[in-house]
């Protein structure tokens, strides 16, 4: 295990006169805060033996059900049976990759891909193999030719890992055509897909994408989360596992946690029966369209030839490449200089590439500083293409 590059830089973000487009934390100051503390409140005081008391490692039933409701506006069908409760997807993916992963297999993901899954896999030492994605996601030729090559080479695969919408951290989405294909090719190698999903919901046009997992119950294991739609300091995600994948998992998870905690779920169990979620999740949507907004028009206004982005249509992420021969991680120590943050793109692969990349997030700031975030941004870039 190795220390995230990306927590030291948080240290230094957090300073106030730093604009922050490092972190990918929610805005939870958008939430109900009085109707949440209210509603906590009288869960203890009503329900206090329950909820202050040991649960099971699958987590609450009435949670579990609720989960089916909140992933059936992705298409999901599903059986409460098959959803484990985890503290946060994080810990879905840690349970996924001990029980799937010995030293040495092959994790395959895209390229570039959220770190907290590539730090797990490294702890778990497996070979993580990159696929390239573009503004329409995964690649589907892409993916097809590595199967093919590790086939040849006799590596195994133990799975696909993907983020499909609205990725974390490049900003894209699979397109509806390339889903079918990808299913399609992971069908042909037999190949399991982790499909993890804590962005879905928060999309800016439209009604949601249609889950991998809708078309593929046997071949998906699907995470979620609350983090991003409720607060992520409640730590409740989950994982929908074919049956005898999720009876593992909740061996794991024993062995791991012994149970997760009843306090939160029970808040999240609460707080999906008594409070409007879904206007609630409309409002973050709205939220985060227009720092968005704020972000992509300063972009276009600002930033130097060269640079190009991607065009997020949900989540928190945007995507930069800078023009040739400039490196996002020489260049950090000179934006903290300048007062703005960024993670350099190294973090989001394996093998240690993308230097030409960063992640900047429009998720936490609000407008105004976005922009002024920006505007510092480019004139970092601007001062290192005459160095
Ligand atoms: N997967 C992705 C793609 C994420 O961006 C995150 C949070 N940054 C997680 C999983 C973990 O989320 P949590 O544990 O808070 O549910």
């Amino acid at each position: 295990m190795v220390a995230s590059e990306i927590r030291a830089l948080f240290a230094v973000a957090a300073r106030p006169e730093v604009v922050s487009l490092a972190g990918g934390m929610p805005y939870v100051s958008a939430l109900p805060l009085d109707a949440v503390g209210q509603m906590t409140g009288d869960l203890i005081a009503r329900n206090g033996a329950e909820v202050l008391q040991y649960g099971s490692a699958q987590g609450d039933p009435v949670l579990r059900e609720k989960i089916c409701e909140v992933m059936s506006l992705e298409g999901i069908q599903a059986s409460a049976d098959d959803v484990i409760v985890t503290v946060g997807a994080q810990q879905a993916l840690d349970l996924i990759t001990r029980i799937f992963v010995d030293p040495g297999d092959v994790v395959l993901a895209e390229a570039p891909s959220y770190v907290g899954a590539l730090g797990t896999f490294a702890s778990y030492q497996a070979d993580v193999v990159h696929v390239p994605l573009d503004e329409g996601g995964l690649i589907p030729s892409a993916l097809s030719e590595t199967l093919e090559r590790l086939q040849r080479e006799g590596r195994r695969v133990k799975f696909l890992y993907t983020v499909p919408t609205f990725q974390n951290p490049a900003g894209v989405t699979l397109t509806q055509a390339r889903r079918a294909q990808i299913l399609e090719i992971c069908a042909r190698y037999d190949v399991l897909i982790i499909e993890d999903n804590p962005y879905g919901l928060l999309g800016f046009d439209g009604e949601p994408m249609r889950a991998l997992r809708a078309d593929d119950a046997d071949r998906v294991i699907y995470l979620g989360s609350f983090s991003k739609t409720i607060a992520s300091g409640l730590r409740v995600g989950w994982a929908l596992a074919p049956h005898a994948v999720r009876a593992k998992l909740v061996l794991a998870a024993e062995s791991a946690v012994l149970c997760q905690s009843s306090f939160t779920q029970l808040a999240v169990r609460e707080y999906l029966t008594t409070q409007p979620w879904r206007e609630q999740i409309k409002g973050f949507c709205e939220l985060y369209r227009e720092r968005r907004d704020a972000m992509l028009e300063s972009l276009a206004a600002l930033m130097p030839e060269g640079c190009t982005w991607t065009n997020p249509a949900g989540g928190f992420f945007v995507w930069l490449t800078l023009p040739e021969g400039l490196d996002s991680k020489a260049m950090a120590p000179r934006a903290i200089a300048q007062r703005v943050a960024y993670v350099p793109g190294t973090g989001f692969y394996a093998d240690g590439t993308g230097h030409r990349h960063m992640r900047i997030s429009y998720c936490y700031p609000e407008p105004h500083r976005i922009r002024e975030g920006v505007r510092r941004l480019a004139g970092v870039i601007e001062a290192e293409l005459q160095l």
